[in-house]
């Protein structure tokens, strides 16, 4: 049965009315019990009944007379862990136990009804009581590491009423579930359920192997005293003590400091700064941070409500920290309780990057660094002044100087930086076991079957590689043998990798001059400035027929098409998201003519349409093959073909492909948790819903502005083209350049596509939230706007 604090006792919860003794019979006891003549004053206390004894010398004392209700199994165990932390770490400010006259810890006395209560004396701790709005920076990091200290002093104490079951204990969190109900508001109640949910599914099953020990389990600021210089100098109430993870005195501590602030984070990061000076918080703490701050806000409320229906008379008192904690869950509720245990596991690691940060070289050097060692033909740094940048989390990248940028470019982390559930999977399975395909593994059959689920009936077999471009090369090797034919069709400025087999394939990066004889171009279905335009009639219909005019041109060359590479998106010819018609008969023409079509996926799929999980889908058609990369591990290096097991047979009787590092176990982890997390955070409804609504602002812009022409694509991959004018679409690629700068200078990456280099490319992680496409909306404009005055001026 629990008492009315959360604990587990025999007594029932009505039995447990704090002692009442009076304040001459309290000052009567320390002296027959203790020695000490003095006079003693009630202090307040919800369970025991505390006194302040000031002796004849005008030293102050604590008496405390336990509930009767206490297990005096636990109690001994307060007082040996005192005793404990007094030894380990004597400068922790604890109070330290004073001996009975008979030179024990404590003595027992019954009260009128024959109950028996447990006295203890202690020294008396200096300081006052302060809130989280009272600590600045400074203050916020001597708690932090205060807690850590806690910790560490408690490391090695063993005591077997350790074990003990209290609720506020976290790891019982999810037995509160039944109090859900006594949450009259529906709002809050599903914001409690979510949460809830949510600590089930991603904390419960990881708690059992995180650091445990005991724990002081209450390090809040209504117990700790802090002296005038804001640092701690008192630390009481061990009443909550147990054996839980370690890590779960920093989230408690956290909730104490964070409910008040206006920027619960900051408080946060500066306390988790404090406590990672003094102990090195543990991956798979960091990870569990967040969850178990919400797990704290739900058992204040939990608890709280299950009291007061208990206790109706005492509503008040007991729902004061309640009405904080509501107020810091619907935050967090707000912002997404993903997005919160990322920001503090980042917090958790940003400890670390800034102190080997004060290591790093400035930018200068690594430029110099980077021209001495890395090829002249490396791709060149992205913007006029290069970012150097240290740390990623969700939306948000981090260069040296601590300037954050909201990441509007980068499809590879598709699920948000250094999501957890990634890093997680990728650093267990480098603990356990790397290897190759050649030995049964069961992550690579687990992640080949759940791709094949997301396709079109007909493509399920897989091969994996490392790299888009290998997956496409592989393709081009599987269709040439299936097919024996040699020509490729591909887009005019189609991308599809950096192969031999591939470049080929790929005219963005063709030379000057160059055009492999095995290779047709057709024009992208550019509605807006091509050669066929959205105004006139059947214009989809009209690009597709370019594709059986390129068949015909191959086929009076003497070759024969092996297959079309589509990237259904055309993110490097501009971004177009034509009707489903031009890719229905397009795809037609290629196969009557025995080609086959690959569907590159690597920047347009896992999601990011909003609409399906490929691109291709959004025209309904099937085709041979599927490539897949960039995104599938979130970073994490690992690429695949799908394809029809006619063909992968076909080549399979004649030879066979091996990729050594192609689906080893790590990446195959990375792969699959990167699944679990679009599915679990619903990331492709997500690229559907806040794309959609960043569109919308975005052609509200374009209403405003001249000069910018379309704004096009599908869910979160958009290309807002920029011309010198509405009517003559004239390319602006100058303007492209500098709006890109601006919005970096602006904290805001963005990118720029399309044979002329005019398209501004959005295509951000698949987290993005709408107030930060706000964000990008607005960074845009004002950016146009900035460079469009000058341009005017300078034109004048
Ligand atoms: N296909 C497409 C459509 C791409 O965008 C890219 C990379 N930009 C590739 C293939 C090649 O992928 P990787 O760089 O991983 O080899």
């Amino acid at each position: 049965m629990n008492d009315a604090k959360g604990r587990t006792t025999p007594a029932g919860p009505l039995e447990t009315t704090p002692p009442a003794f009076s304040s001459e019979e309290a000052a009567a006891f320390a002296k027959r019990l203790f020695g000490l003549t003095g006079v003693a004053s009630s202090l307040d206390s919800e369970r025991d009944q505390n006194l302040r004894v000031v002796s004849d010398e005008g030293v102050p004392y604590l008496l405390k007379i336990s509930n009767s209700a206490d297990d005096s199994g636990v109690i001994e165990m307060q007082t040996q862990a005192l005793l404990h932390i007094i030894r380990a770490l004597p400068d922790l400010p604890v109070m330290r136990p004073l001996p009975t006259l008979d030179g024990g810890l404590y003595a027992t006395l019954e009260d009128t009804v024959g109950n028996g209560h447990l006295v203890r004396l202690f020294t008396f701790l200096p300081g006052r009581m302060m809130s989280s709005v009272d600590l600045d920076a400074q203050a916020l990091g001597w708690f932090g590491s205060t807690v850590a200290r806690m910790g560490l002093s408690l490391r090695g104490f063993f005591h077997p009423a350790g074990g003990y079951k209290i609720l506020w204990d976290l790891k019982h969190t999810a037995q509160l579930r039944p109090f859900v109900d006594l949450v009259s508001d529906d709002e809050r109640r599903s914001i409690c359920k979510r949460a809830l949910d949510r600590f089930e599914q991603h904390a419960l099953p990881a708690l059992p192997g995180l650091r445990g020990q005991i724990i002081h389990n209450d390090l809040t600021l209504d117990n700790v005293l802090l002296d005038d210089a804001r640092s701690v100098s008192g630390i009481v109430d061990f009443g909550d003590l147990t054996h839980s993870a370690l890590i779960c005195d920093l989230a408690i501590a956290l909730v104490s400091l964070m409910w008040e602030r206006p920027d619960p984070f900051e408080a946060a990061e500066a306390a988790i700064a404090g406590y990672g000076s003094v102990l090195l918080i543990e991956d798979e703490e960091a990870d569990l941070l967040g969850d178990l701050v919400s797990a704290r806000l739900i058992a204040l409320i939990l608890i709280a409500n299950w009291r007061v229906a208990l206790y109706p008379e005492n509503t008040n008192y007991i729902t004061a920290n309640a009405e904080s904690a509501w107020g810091l869950l619907e935050r967090f509720d707000a912002v997404g309780l993903s997005r919160v245990a990322r920001r503090l596991r980042a917090a958790c690691k940003g400890g670390g990057s800034s102190r080997s940060g004060a290591g790093c070289p400035p930018t200068e050097d690594l430029l110099e660094r980077r021209r001495n060692v890395l090829s002249p033909a490396l791709s060149p740094l992205s913007y006029e002044h290069p970012l150097h940048l240290v740390r990623g989390e969700g939306i948000w990248m981090f260069d040296r100087s601590g300037n954050r940028y909201l990441d509007a470019y980068n499809n590879v982390p598709v699920v948000g930086y250094s999501h957890p559930r990634v890093s997680r999977a990728i650093a267990d399975q480098s603990r356990t076991l790397n290897t190759n395909t050649r030995y049964l593994h069961r992550s690579v059959i687990e992640l080949a079957e759940r791709i094949v689920a997301t396709m079109p009936d007909g493509l399920d077999t897989v091969l994996f590689v490392n790299s888009g471009s290998e997956a496409n090369d592989v393709a081009w090797r599987l269709a040439t043998a299936y097919t024996g034919a040699p020509g490729a069709i591909v887009t005019a400025n189609a991308y599809h990798g950096v192969t031999t087999a591939t470049l080929a394939l790929s005219p963005e990066e063709w030379i000057e001059g160059e055009l492999p004889a095995h290779v047709e171009r057709v024009p992208a279905p550019d509605g807006y400035r091509g050669i066929h335009r959205r105004e006139s009639p059947d214009w989809a219909g009209r690009y597709a027929r370019h594709l059986g005019e390129a068949v015909t041109r191959m086929q009076s060359r003497g070759i024969e098409p092996a297959a079309f590479y589509v990237d259904s998106l055309f993110t490097s010819d501009g971004i177009f998201a034509p009707p489903p018609l031009y890719l229905q008969s397009g795809v037609d023409c290629v196969r009557q003519a025995g080609g086959l079509i690959v569907a590159d996926e690597v920047q347009s799929g896992f999601g990011r349409t909003g609409a399906h999980m490929w691109s291709f889908q959004a025209a309904g058609i099937v085709p041979d093959f599927v490539t897949l990369g960039k995104p599938m591990g979130n970073g994490h290096p690992i690429a695949a073909v799908v394809t029809r097991t006619q063909i992968a047979e076909r080549f399979a009787s004649k030879s066979d492909i091996f990729s050594t590092f192609g689906g080893n176990p790590v990446a195959s982890r990375a792969g699959l948790a990167v699944l679990d997390v679009l599915e679990d955070e619903a990331l492709q409804e997500r690229a559907g819903e806040v794309g959609g609504y960043l569109q919308e602002k975005l052609k509200e812009l374009m209403r405003g502005h001249e000069s910018i022409g379309d704004v096009r694509g599908a869910g979160l991959m958009i290309g807002v083209e920029l011309v010198e004018d509405a009517k003559e679409r004239r390319p602006h690629s100058r303007l492209a350049h500098a709006v890109m700068n601006r919005m970096k200078d602006k904290g805001v990456l963005v990118g720029s596509t399309g044979p002329d280099g005019n398209v501004l490319k959005i295509r951000p992680p698949l987290v993005l939230a709408t107030a930060e496409a706000d964000s990008i909306a607005g960074k845009l404009r004002d950016s146009v706007v900035d460079l469009t005055n000058v341009e005017g001026r300078t034109r004048r």
